[in-house]
């Protein structure tokens, strides 16, 4: 096949153990999803889950045991961390059912899902879309994907974020109001999952803004670290 124009390289992301990257497809993304965190947002109570998605080139990958530069997005003042763990989707289905959603599941890794909260909050008073807040270049620092079977603890570890640091947030993933595998059953009942497919699962309590020349380090006991430094 031949293209009328140059044809953009997939995004993709690095495999613990392996040359082989993992091919991102696209970025699914959970919104509030640890009580603590709704709650600092303003909300309260368990609701349904809700989606939003980022592009896969939004995906910023972070070699193995190296720090990747993230540069500070235009337009904003109030550039916020949330880190997540993060589910790479292996094979694809539609109305999994949360009892086989882990067969589809190639593997987990820790990311940030940057927000550019000045630009989020504008958009929630006006009832507008949030792309403008979460869309963005670089917006999905990620590290290298481990595999399933070799990340075992990852849906109930201890998951932190230090800036320059120092502890900014610190919760473990047992806490999520929607676990792993119902966030499969009601993602999928509204797309069809596809291999490739990111899951950015939801941040706990203890977002900020960070700056140029800050150095964040998300960690998930029993995961690849990632460290990104603001330029
Ligand atoms: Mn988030």
């Amino acid at each position: 096949m031949s293209f009328v124009i140059p044809q953009p390289a997939p995004a993709s992301v690095a495999v613990v153990g392996q040359e082989a990257r993992f091919p991102v497809h696209r970025i699914y993304c959970v919104g509030r999803n640890y009580e603590d965190h709704a709650k600092e947002m303003g909300h309260t109570g368990r609701e349904a889950p809700f989606f939003f998605m980022k592009p896969a080139d939004a995906v910023l990958a972070a070699a193995p045991g190296a720090t990747v530069d993230m540069p500070y997005p235009t337009l904003t003042a109030n550039l916020h961390h949330e880190v997540e763990l993060v589910v790479a989707i292996g094979k694809g289905g539609s109305h999994i059912r949360a009892a086989d959603a882990h067969q589809h599941i190639y593997g987990y890794a820790v990311g940030l899902d940057m927000t550019r909260r000045d630009l989020q909050n504008d958009m929630k008073k006006q009832g507008r879309p949030w792309c403008i807040g979460k869309g963005f270049e670089h917006s999905a620092p990620i590290g290298p994907i481990t595999p399933a079977a070799q990340a075992p603890g990852a849906e109930s570890a201890a998951i932190a974020l230090q800036v320059n640091g120092a502890d900014r947030q610190r919760s473990t993933v047992s806490k999520l109001i929607w676990n792993i595998a119902e966030t499969i059953e009601q993602l999928s009942a509204a797309w069809t999952l596809q291999p490739g497919d990111l899951i950015y699962t939801g941040t706990p309590e203890g977002v900020g803004a960070v700056v140029r020349g800050d150095v964040l380090h998300g960690t998930v006991e029993g995961l690849a670290p990632l460290t990104v430094r603001i330029v």
